[in-house]
């Protein structure tokens, strides 16, 4: 029902920027309209109707009688002219097509999206949103994934688009959790309310140090604190786990979050490190990570989120660390690219490649070999283009403070012991909580 009005408040919109008068007729079964959209990007395509339109947005009218009047008027101003929700097949490519948008537009979107690599994750449920000038020449376009990812790509006086990339922060809330073990540890921890994920989380962080299937006995004891964040009072799926503690039989074991590293309850580090350099050896860098770089002949702010390495085509690239292999994707202007996914914290991406030795959804280990440098897509010379992000964010990986310490520095000892006492209060508290409540 919400796509319904988004739709109907969508087209409520475009009838508002249509210069004639079209017929309209909503009711009995069916959206029944008899007028042809001027939507085009270039005037000489002909537009579909809003009959297609609404075929291809899968549109149910089942609810009977629709009338427009009906839609609520407090619902929020809609942000954009056209908002279409992602179904199962398609592609930006065909979405384009539908709306009349031509492939140049398209082509110039991917230009800013190089920056970003947003476009090329569309699945089913991502929200797009398109709005026209009067010429009904594309405007804006709007990305959006789940509550807190959007991208906005305007179009600029030179021709091609600008991009803005807003994460919403949203609030984060510390939750408790306690239990016993009894099958399983995800299975147990899910029975008291933790969340798969978060589950899952735990047990990837603690893999170096215990070995689920050995080490678990059926009545060990654990505790959780996990940050969960909320936009709107709505859950986001984002969870850090600040805090676990593992009482058993036979291992006992703890993880806690601190300046933004893993470590047990001795400050002992629990994640494995990364290498700083992608490569067997140091190459020369040919340019270097500059969030405010320009593109010197367009002038549009043209971040450049990764470090280049000049490099002879068939260099090999190594993982940054391990992980699980995200993407291996053909980018028009960022070439052949990987994407690995180092635990929730951390990701890498390896642009311009030549050759991919790895596939989506593979596992992979520091140092091993994922593909052959290259020069493709849209790319001055040859050259490795390595990006490094920490919380979805490229940050500098020449310098970025990447797990590559094994232990807490001396001076940070103390805060470390304050933060670690301070959980395990918060879980003694819940815990009494919860043997009152039991009684
Ligand atoms: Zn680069």
């Amino acid at each position: 029902m919400t796509q319904l009005r988004t739709l109907l408040s969508s087209l409520r919109n475009i009838f508002g920027h249509l210069p004639t008068a079209h017929q309209v007729a909503l009711g009995g079964a069916t959206l029944l309209i008899v007028i042809s959209l001027s939507l085009s990007d270039d005037s000489s395509a002909v537009a579909p109707a809003i009959g297609q339109l609404s075929e291809e947005l899968n549109i149910s009218s089942a609810e009977g009688v629709i009338d427009p009047d009906a839609v609520p008027s407090d619902e929020p101003e809609p942000e954009s002219e056209i908002a279409y929700v992602v179904q199962k097949g398609d592609t930006l490519s065909t979405i384009f097509d539908f709306l009349r948008i031509s492939q140049p537009t398209l082509h110039k979107l991917m230009e800013a999206d190089v920056n970003v690599l947003a476009l090329d994750t569309i699945q089913p449920g991502h929200e797009l949103g398109f709005n026209f000038d009067t010429d009904g020449k594309l405007k804006q376009f709007i990305f959006r994934s789940g509550l807190t990812y959007k991208v906005i790509f305007d179009r600029s006086k030179k021709g091609g688009f600008e991009f803005e990339e807003l994460i919403e922060k949203g609030g984060y809330r510390t939750e408790i959790f306690s239990g016993v073990v009894k099958g399983n540890l995800p299975s147990s921890m899910q029975k008291v309310g933790v969340r798969i994920a978060e589950a899952y989380q735990v047990t990837s962080l603690l893999k170096e140090r215990m070995n689920f299937r050995n080490h678990l006995r059926a009545g060990d004891r654990f505790q959780l604190a996990v940050s969960r964040q909320y936009v709107d009072g709505e859950y986001t799926g984002n969870s850090v786990i600040e805090g676990f503690v593992y009482d058993g039989a036979v291992r006992k074991q703890s993880a806690f979050l601190f300046d933004e590293n893993y470590f047990d309850a001795d400050g002992e580090s629990l994640e494995k490190a990364f290498q700083r350099i992608p490569l067997s050896k140091r190459y020369r860098i040919s340019s270097h990570f500059n969030p405010r770089r320009k593109h010197p002949v367009t002038g549009l702010v043209r971040p450049h989120n990764g470090t280049d390495f000049a490099l002879r085509i068939g260099t090999p690239v190594l993982a940054a660390g391990d992980g699980i292999v995200t993407r291996v994707v053909k980018h028009r202007y960022a070439g052949l690219y990987i994407e690995i996914k180092h635990g929730q914290k951390y990701k890498t991406r390896y642009l311009h490649l030549h050759k991919a030795y790895v596939r989506k959804g593979q596992k992979v280990s520091r140092g091993q070999k994922i593909a052959a440098s290259g020069n493709s897509g849209r790319s001055t010379g040859p050259h490795l283009h390595y990006e490094l992000h920490v919380n979805n964010r490229p940050v500098n990986a020449m310098t970025a403070p990447i797990p590559v310490v094994q232990t807490i520095a001396r001076k940070k000892r103390s805060a470390f012991k304050k933060q670690v006492a301070a959980i395990k209060a918060q879980m003694t508290e819940q815990l009494a909580l919860a043997e009152k409540q039991a009684q």
